[in-house]
């Protein structure tokens, strides 16, 4: 099929149809356009960057996509793990300008864009005393997080981002305009909540915000062993549901307010987030601080916004692998010190994401996402500090390793922490009776398998 400009076929129709900004090879803007997040994907090219304008311009460029046989990648804020909004020759559909936020502070909802990115719809969330739960990270846009999951700051307390979500609207494989919620397309509602975006692209979503006050918040560095990582997964877990722990174990790095001795051993950073009245608060993190000996701590009072600064603009080649943890005991632990301490050179972290509270209370077959159960997320993270992505195969092959020996211990993935895992890891990271759902669901929305580049879920 031609992509020629000019004369007929699907470019002509393109171009005279969309709205929005078409890229293609050798424009000036391609080279920048092209990059996302993580550095490993900076040689990828694709054929075409199409930035929409709004859902007509979706469906135009699927139809186009269709027509002219290119496998579309859609991204919001392209932060894909495994680099799944971009690729070479692949026509990425962009709907990072999709990022207009209507707030409802009276029926406390919020209706936006998927390329919002987190951080901008919570500063404007909090101006009403408001939040929605995404994650640790300001620029992820609430589009691809929120079809994973969504395991942030607020997940004990608030839930999952898909225990908030609503309402989604998306353009199908076939080009319609359709609405999920729990009334219309309910099956396509369960399936897009953990589901990936595997059933069409979004070009809205309605979320529930949820009220928010001052919070507290920082991180208390600890030296890391078996005993301060038990003690403190051990209150993390039997905490107020306010309370949201995200320990991290990692080689100190040479901070001032470090004695010198420290750096380079391995530390536990018990990174928290306290959302309720600051005086439960101290009492709630008190437990975490007499662990001791504290060689760091700079919890304080703050607004919820404060946790999502502006990026530093510094990007670097990295990659993750996650394992949620069964059985969390000595042995456990040997496994997890040992690795991060014999990480290649880099940045080499191991960070818990305590679950439990608000988002173990809806049931495991509600959502896609259907690890309700599990208490620990480990998240284990290998970055080189740089753009230069030479080394990323041995950074990839540790942080494998790290995994597969975890396996002795844990089950199933986080499908937004996933890199690309090879074809047999996607079906274990939603368990038997979740995956025969999802490709039944696929089945009907997507038979063809238009939208798979993403952890693809094969129509059954
Ligand atoms: C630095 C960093 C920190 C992170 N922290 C957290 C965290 O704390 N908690 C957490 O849960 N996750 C976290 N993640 C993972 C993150 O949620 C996923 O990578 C998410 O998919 C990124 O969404 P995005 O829209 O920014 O990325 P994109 O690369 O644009 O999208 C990722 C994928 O989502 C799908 N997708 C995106 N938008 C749409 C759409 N509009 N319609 C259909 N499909 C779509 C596509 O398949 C796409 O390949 C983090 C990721 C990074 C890079």
């Amino acid at each position: 099929m031609t992509l020629r400009s000019g004369g007929s076929g699907p470019r002509r129709e393109l171009e005279r149809s969309f709205r929005g900004r078409l890229i293609w090879p050798g424009q000036p803007e391609y080279e920048a356009a092209r990059l996302v997040e993580n550095a490993t994907f900076d040689g990828r090219r694709p054929a075409l960057i199409a930035r929409a304008t709004g859902a007509d311009d979706v469906v135009v460029a699927i139809r186009f996509g269709r027509a002219a046989g290119l496998p579309i990648a859609v991204r919001s804020g392209g932060h894909s793990i495994a680099g799944h909004s971009t690729g070479d020759g692949v026509m990425v559909l962009d709907v990072s300008g999709l990022d207009g936020l209507e707030i409802d502070a009276v029926e406390r909802r919020a209706r936006c864009g998927p390329g919002i990115q987190a951080g901008r719809y919570t500063t404007a969330a909090d101006a009403h005393g408001m939040a929605t739960p995404f994650g640790d990270h300001g620029t992820v846009a609430v589009g691809g997080i929120t079809l994973g999951g969504g395991i942030g700051w607020l997940v004990r307390r608030d839930g999952l981002t898909i225990d908030s979500l609503l309402a989604a609207e998306l353009v199908t494989a076939d080009g319609e305009q359709i609405v999920a919620n729990e009334n219309e397309h309910p099956d396509l509602f369960w399936a897009i909540r953990g589901g990936g975006g595997n059933f069409g692209a979004v070009t809205a979503l309605t979320l529930a915000l949820h009220p928010i006050d001052t919070v507290l918040h920082g991180s208390i560095l600890l030296r890391s062993s078996a005993e301060s990582i038990l003690r403190v997964l051990e209150i993390g877990h039997a905490a107020p549901d306010e309370l949201t722990l995200m320990p991290g174990v990692m080689a100190i790095p040479p901070m001032d307010e470090v004695p010198a001795e420290h750096h380079g051993q391995l530390g536990l950073f018990i990174d928290l987030l306290w959302a309720g009245p600051t005086p439960a608060g101290l009492a709630a993190i008190a437990g975490l601080r007499s662990i001791g000996p504290v060689l760091y701590d700079n919890v304080a009072e703050k607004r919820y916004p404060d946790l999502f600064p502006p990026p530093s603009g510094n990007r670097s080649a990295w990659t993750s692998r996650s394992l949620f943890i069964d059985r969390f005991d000595e042995a456990t632990i040997e496994v997890i010190e040992r690795q991060v301490a014999t990480a290649p050179p880099g940045d080499a972290l191991a960070i818990f994401r305590v679950l439990g509270g608000a988002a173990s209370r809806v049931p495991n077959d509600a959502t896609a996402y259907s690890w309700r159960d599990k208490s620990i997320l480990l998240w284990i993270i290998s970055d080189t500090g740089s753009d230069d992505a030479t080394r990323m195969p041995e950074m990839a092959a540790w942080a494998t390793g790290f995994q597969d020996e975890l396996r002795a211990f844990g089950s199933a993935t986080y499908v937004n922490f996933m890199a690309d895992e090879g074809p047999a890891a996607v079906p274990a990271a939603y368990g038997a009776v979740t995956w025969a759902r999802l490709r039944e669901v696929k089945r009907r929305y997507d038979p063809d398998n238009v939208f798979h580049l993403n952890q693809n879920i094969a129509p059954a």
